[in-house]
């Protein structure tokens, strides 16, 4: 791991990346990249590099994991071996299972279950390069991914984290941030409601350093989303324009 620097934010307020506490990295995002997938995104975080996937809904194997009144969300995330410094085993880690897990469960609220019993939806999210809040930037892509696939949804999930790093709470942070830093809480959630599906907390905060970060984590969201819809919007005037091409 890299050594500690003195500070990780300077004299004049500003992070190791010159970034202000409540600036979020350069985010580019892209919808419909895979031509394989039933739905897909990409996005860039920072250094962060994550491509989802999607399937179905479909018949859901194995049989017996299958809902008689609903649809099963299923989700993998992974980190491929080039993805950190240090080669990564490509064996799903301890952390990759939960991780899994924590995103799938803050997916499903957006999504209309019930409209399709007995099926399975599978969300595959590769992380390709990390660096920091990729479980947060993991949802916004794969929330994308389902709506490209055309699965009815309520909203978008958005996520984004805050956290506190030296004395002061910031938005977005980066992997050296996230290491040295005192606290990260990633929260993930859908704008239309303000309904809050992934709220966790690494490290320690007083209650109004935690309420500071929720906010921030929130409004950083908010920002985020407006760049999801950007996206998709993008995505179906491309699509529109071929179609008129073709006519
Ligand atoms: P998140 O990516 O959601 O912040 P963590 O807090 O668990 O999740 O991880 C923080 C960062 O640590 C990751 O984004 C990644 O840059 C780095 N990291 C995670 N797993 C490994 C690993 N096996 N080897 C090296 N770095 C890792």
């Amino acid at each position: 791991m890299s050594k500690k620097p003195k500070k990780l934010i300077d004299k004049k307020g500003r992070r190791l990346d010159s970034r202000k506490p409540n600036e979020l990295r350069n985010i580019r995002i892209e919808v419909g990249i895979l031509s394989n997938a039933d739905g897909s995104a990409y996005i860039e975080q920072g250094k962060n590099k994550i491509l989802a996937g999607v399937f179905g809904p479909k018949e859901m194997h194995p049989k017996h994991l299958s809902r008689p009144d609903r649809m099963v969300l299923r989700c993998r995330y992974h980190m491929a071996p080039f993805s950190v410094e240090e080669r990564k085993s490509p064996a799903p880690s301890r952390r990759e299972i939960e991780l899994s897990k924590v995103i799938g469960e803050a997916l499903e609220p957006s999504v209309f279950v019930e409209y399709y019993p007995r099926t399975g939806v599978d969300v595959f999210i590769e992380v390709l390069q990390a660096d920091g809040g990729t479980r947060c930037a993991s949802i916004t892509a794969a929330s994308l991914a389902l709506a490209d696939a055309g699965i009815p949804m309520r909203d978008l999930v958005v996520s984004c984290a805050a956290g506190k790093v030296d004395d002061t709470v910031v938005l977005d942070l980066m992997d050296t941030e996230d290491k040295l830093g005192a606290a990260d809480v990633p929260v993930a959630v859908m704008p239309n409601s303000n309904a809050v599906t992934l709220l966790q907390m690494d490290g320690n905060l007083a209650p109004e350093e935690f309420e500071k970060a929720v906010n921030l984590a929130m409004e950083g969201c908010k920002r985020i989303y407006d760049l999801q819809k950007e996206a998709l919007r993008t995505k179906y005037m491309a699509a529109k324009q071929e179609e008129e091409v073709k006519e």
